[in-house]
C-alpha cells in the first residue's frame, strides 16, 4: 500500500498550513481537541502544526513549531493535561514577543492558528490577529520576511477553543476541562463524605473558580453539600453565618452525621469581602461544636485524565475549529467555538471575551443579579434547584394545605446512574413544599403488592451518589406484565394522587399503557412524569437519559484498559462489545470518546462487504505501523448491531484476515456499564428534572379534563432546556419495535469514528 499519512487525496494545489497550541492552565480534554485538529486538518488536506509550550513556542520557534503527522497524536484522548505543553508566556505580552511569533509563523509558512486555553488566551490571539498586518510590516521594513512572505500571509486566521476548568467562558455553555474536573472534586468529596460520616465531621472544602462558581455549584449539587458559597451569587444576608449555621444545625436535628460545605476560591459575600474556609471551619466550630476540617483540593482538580464528556466534546470542537478556519476569510472576525444546548457554535470570539469580563466587572459593581444572567442560562436554575432540593427549607416553601399531594415515586427497567439521585431531589424538594413521598418498591409488580413507603428527608441522605436502584428497579411494564386493574386499586387504595416515574423504554412503554388506561380507571387520572433513565438513552422526548453518561465513562475507563493490554501485546484488535438494545448511542459516543478504529450499530447493521473493508483497513494502519512498536486497536460492537456478524464471528473473522499482521480479542463490557457511582453529569441532570418532574405535577394537578392528554408527559431535556412532550405527542415520533426514538442527534457524530481512525486515508491499494 502507498500511504502518505501527511496528506490526502484532497490535497489542495497550495495546502492551508493549521497551527494548535495550549495555552493557559491545562485542561482536561485539551489532547483531545489537538488530536481532531490533527487528523481531520490532515484529512482535509491541510498541513498542521503543533505549537509546544503555548505561545512561548511561537516566540521562541524552531523546533517547538512542529509538523504533526496521523500517529505522532496517537492514544492522545485518553491522556490529560496537554502534550504538547501550555505554558504563561509573558514575552507574548509585548509586542517584540508577537514580532517574533509573527516571524516564526511566516517562516512556517502558516496561515492559521488555533487556540485552546482561557480567555486570556483566547485575547491574547486575538491581539495578535489585529496587529498581524503592522507585525509584517514591520517584519518586512526590517529585512525579517521579504516583501512576497508579507503578501503571501497578509492575512492570520485565527480560532479559538475554550479550554478552561473554571467553565468561566461566555459564549459556551461548558468549557473543554471543566466536566473533569467535576468529576475529580466530586470523587473527593464523595472520599471526604465517608470520613465525615464515621467522624460526624464537618468538612469545609475549598474548590477552584476565582470569578466562577461553576465548579462549586455543580459539586454542591452533585454531592449534596449542605452549603455552596460562590462567586456570583453571595448570601444576601447581612449575617450569613448564622443562616448557614440555622441550615447545618436543621439538617443535624434530622439526623445528618455530616455537615459538607463547598467554597469556590472566589467565594465573597454581598461586600465584595472575601469568604475564605477557614473562617467557616471557625464558625461551625464555634457555633455548632462541630468537629470541623478543611480541606483545599488544588490541583488535583486539574484532573487526569479526561471524562467521556471532555473526549468528546474536544473532539467535536477541535473538528469545528478546523472547519472554521477552511470557511474563514478575513473580514469575518475571528471565531469562537462554543457549545450551546448540546449543539456546536462558532460565535464571535472577542465579544464572548468581552462578556466573560463583565462578569467579573459585575461582580465588582455588586451586581449580581448581571453576573448571574451572564452565566449559561442554566446556571441560575441550577442554583435554585440545589437551594430548593438541597438545604431543608424554613417552612416559607410549604404549599397550602389543600395544593399538597401525595407523590408515588417508582423505578422502572434496567437500574441506571441517577435513578437515586432524581427520587432523592423529589423527594426534599417535595417535602419542602408540602407534599408527601412515598417509595413504591420493585417497580409495578411491587405496587400491586402494596410495597409502599413514605420516604423522609433523612431516609434518601446519601442517595446522591448512589448507584443503581435503592428502591429495586423492574421493567414489568403495567398493561403488559402486571394487571392494570390491580394497578389502578392500589394507587386509589393509598390515595396516590401523582407519579414520578424513573426509568428507560419501558418506562415509556408503561406511560403509553397508563395513558390509555385512564378512561377505564379514574385513579390513574393523575399526572404522571417520566424522567428518562437508561444507559441506552433511547428514550424518545430527551437528547439524555440518566445514567446513559455514567455509562460512558465507564466505557472509556474499561477501554483504556484493554487499550493498555492491546498496546502491549501489540497488533492485538480487541472487538468490544457494548449495550444498548437497538441504540447505538453507547458504541457511537463510546467510539469517539475512546478513539474506536470503527463501530458496528443496529441503525447501520452489518454486512460482509463492510466487514472486508474493515478488515482492508486495519491491513493498512498494520501495515504502516513500524514492526516492533505496532498499535493495539479496538473497535466497539453494539450487542444487537447483527444476528449474524456476532461479537465472536467478528474477532474470528479479523483473526482469520489478518494473516499475521494482527490479531483479535473479544470483551463483552455486559453490566460494568451500568457503572459503581453516578456520573456527576447524570447527577446533576437528576437534580434538575427531579425539580422539574415535581413542578409539572404541581401544575398539571386537577388540569381540566380537556388538557388530561398533557397529564403524562416524558421530563425530557432538549438541548439545554427541560420539556414536558406528552406520550401523545410523542408516540408517532418513536420507533417501537425498535425501542428508540425515530431521530437520534448523536447520530451525526457516528462518522466521525471512522474519519478519525483514518477511513479514506489509509486504505491500502487493490
Ligand atoms: P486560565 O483560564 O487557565 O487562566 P488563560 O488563558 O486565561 O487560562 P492567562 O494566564 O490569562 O490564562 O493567559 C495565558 C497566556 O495568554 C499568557 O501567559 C499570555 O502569553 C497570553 N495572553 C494573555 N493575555 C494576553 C494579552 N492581553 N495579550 C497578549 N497575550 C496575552
Amino acid at each position: 500500500p502507498q500511504i502518505d499519512s501527511n496528506s490526502s487525496k484532497k490535497d489542495h494545489a497550495v495546502p492551508r498550513k493549521i497551527a494548535v497550541l495550549t495555552s493557559g492552565g491545562d485542561a482536561a480534554g485539551m489532547n483531545a481537541s489537538v488530536r481532531a485538529v490533527v487528523r481531520y486538518g490532515i484529512s482535509k488536506g491541510c498541513h498542521v502544526y503543533g505549537v509546544y509550550e503555548g505561545y512561548q513556542g511561537l516566540v521562541d520557534g524552531g523546533d517547538r513549531i512542529r509538523r504533526m503527522d496521523w500517529k505522532s497524536v496517537r492514544g492522545w484522548l485518553s491522556v490529560g493535561g496537554t502534550s504538547i505543553g501550555t505554558a504563561r508566556c509573558m514575552p507574548f505580552k509585548t509586542r517584540e514577543g508577537r514580532l517574533r511569533a509573527a516571524e516564526n509563523l511566516v517562516h512556517h509558512g502558516i496561515d492559521s492558528l488555533i487556540v485552546c486555553g482561557g480567555d486570556g488566551s483566547l485575547t491574547g490571539a486575538d491581539v495578535f490577529r489585529s496587529e498581524w498586518p503592522g507585525l509584517l510590516d514591520e517584519l518586512k521594513k526590517a529585512n525579517r520576511i521579504t516583501e512576497e512572505d508579507a503578501t503571501t500571509y497578509g492575512h492570520l486566521t485565527i480560532v479559538g477553543l475554550v479550554g478552561s476548568i473554571d467553565n468561566d467562558m461566555a459564549g459556551t455553555d461548558i468549557t473543554i476541562g471543566a466536566v473533569t474536573s467535576l468529576h475529580r472534586i466530586c470523587e473527593s468529596v464523595d472520599s471526604i463524605g465517608t470520613t465525615a460520616l464515621s467522624h460526624s465531621r464537618a468538612f469545609v472544602i475549598e474548590v477552584m473558580g476565582r470569578h466562577c462558581g461553576w465548579l462549586a455549584l455543580m459539586a454542591g449539587i452533585a454531592t449534596g453539600a449542605d452549603f455552596v458559597f460562590i462567586p456570583e451569587r453571595p448570601p444576601m444576608e447581612d449575617d450569613w453565618e448564622s443562616t448557614m449555621c440555622a441550615v447545618a444545625h436543621r439538617h443535624r436535628m434530622l439526623g445528618k452525621r455530616k455537615t459538607v460545605i463547598i467554597v469556590a476560591e472566589g467565594a465573597i459575600d454581598k461586600s465584595l469581602k472575601p469568604i475564605r474556609p477557614e473562617y467557616i471551619k471557625d464558625i461551625l466550630t464555634d457555633r455548632l461544636g462541630l468537629d470541623t476540617r478543611v480541606t483545599t483540593l488544588g490541583h488535583t482538580q486539574r484532573g487526569g485524565s479526561p471524562a467521556a464528556f471532555d473526549r468528546i466534546l474536544a473532539t467535536i470542537q477541535g473538528v469545528a475549529s478546523v472547519d472554521a478556519v477552511l470557511r474563514s476569510t478575513p473580514e469575518t472576525p475571528s471565531p469562537l467555538i462554543g457549545m450551546t444546548s448540546n449543539k456546536v457554535t462558532c460565535g464571535p470570539l472577542m465579544k464572548a471575551v468581552e462578556l466573560t469580563h463583565e462578569v467579573a466587572k459585575a461582580i465588582g459593581e455588586k451586581n449580581f443579579a448581571r453576573a448571574m444572567e451572564l452565566r449559561d442560562p442554566q446556571f441560575a436554575e441550577e442554583f435554585n434547584a440545589y437551594t430548593a432540593s438541597t438545604i431543608l427549607d424554613d417552612e416559607s416553601d410549604l404549599l397550602p394545605a389543600h395544593l399538597r399531594l401525595r407523590i408515588g415515586i417508582v423505578h422502572m427497567g434496567a437500574p441506571a446512574g441517577g435513578m437515586n439521585a432524581a427520587t432523592r431531589t423529589a423527594v426534599r424538594y417535595a417535602l419542602n413544599r408540602g407534599h408527601t413521598p412515598f417509595a413504591i418498591f420493585n417497580g409495578f409488580p411491587g405496587l400491586v403488592h402494596g410495597s409502599i413507603e413514605e420516604l423522609t428527608w433523612i431516609g434518601v441522605d446519601g442517595w446522591i451518589s448512589h448507584g443503581g436502584s435503592e428502591l429495586g428497579t423492574n421493567r414489568a411494564v403495567p398493561g403488559e406484565d402486571v394487571d392494570m386493574g390491580m394497578v389502578a386499586y392500589q394507587l386509589q387504595k393509598f390515595n396516590i394522587q401523582a407519579l414520578m416515574i424513573v426509568g428507560g423504554f419501558e418506562a415509556f412503554s408503561g406511560l403509553i399503557k397508563l395513558n390509555e388506561a385512564r378512561e377505564k380507571y379514574p385513579s390513574l387520572c393523575i399526572p404522571i412524569g417520566l424522567i428518562p433513565a437508561t444507559v441506552s438513552n433511547n428514550v424518545p422526548g430527551t437528547d439524555f437519559s440518566l445514567g446513559s453518561d455514567t455509562s460512558l465513562n465507564s466505557i472509556i475507563n474499561a477501554c483504556d484498559s484493554i487499550m493498555q493490554s492491546a498496546r502491549s501485546s501489540r497488533r492485538r484488535v480487541f472487538v468490544v462489545e457494548v449495550q444498548g438494545g437497538m441504540s447505538g448511542y453507547l458504541a457511537v459516543e463510546g467510539g469517539l470518546a475512546t478513539g474506536a478504529n470503527t463501530v458496528y450499530i443496529p441503525e447501520e447493521g452489518i454486512k460482509l462487504e463492510r466487514l472486508q473493508s474493515d478488515v482492508r483497513h486495519l491491513m493498512a494502519l498494520y501495515l504502516d505501523d513500524d514492526a516492533d512498536k505496532s498499535e493495539g486497536r479496538i473497535i466497539l460492537r453494539n450487542e444487537k448491531a447483527s444476528k449474524t456478524y456476532t461479537t465472536d464471528v467478528i474477532s474470528n473473522i479479523l483473526k482469520d484476515e489478518g494473516r499475521g499482521l494482527f490479531d483479535s480479542r473479544t470483551a463483552v463490557l455486559g453490566h460494568i456499564q451500568q457503572g459503581n457511582t453516578p456520573s456527576p453529569m447524570d447527577r446533576i441532570h437528576a437534580t434538575r428534572l427531579a425539580m422539574r418532574c415535581i413542578d409539572f405535577i404541581e401544575q398539571h394537578t386537577g388540569a381540566a379534563l380537556e388538557k388530561a392528554h398533557l397529564l403524562v408527559a416524558v421530563v425530557g431535556l432538549t438541548g439545554a432546556e427541560v420539556h414536558f412532550p406528552s406520550v401523545k405527542e410523542l408516540v408517532p415520533k418513536a420507533d417501537l419495535a425498535n425501542r428508540k426514538p425515530n431521530k437520534a442527534w448523536w447520530f451525526e457524530h457516528r462518522d466521525l469514528v471512522d474519519l478519525l481512525s483514518g477511513r479514506g486515508l489509509f486504505t491500502p491499494e487493490a
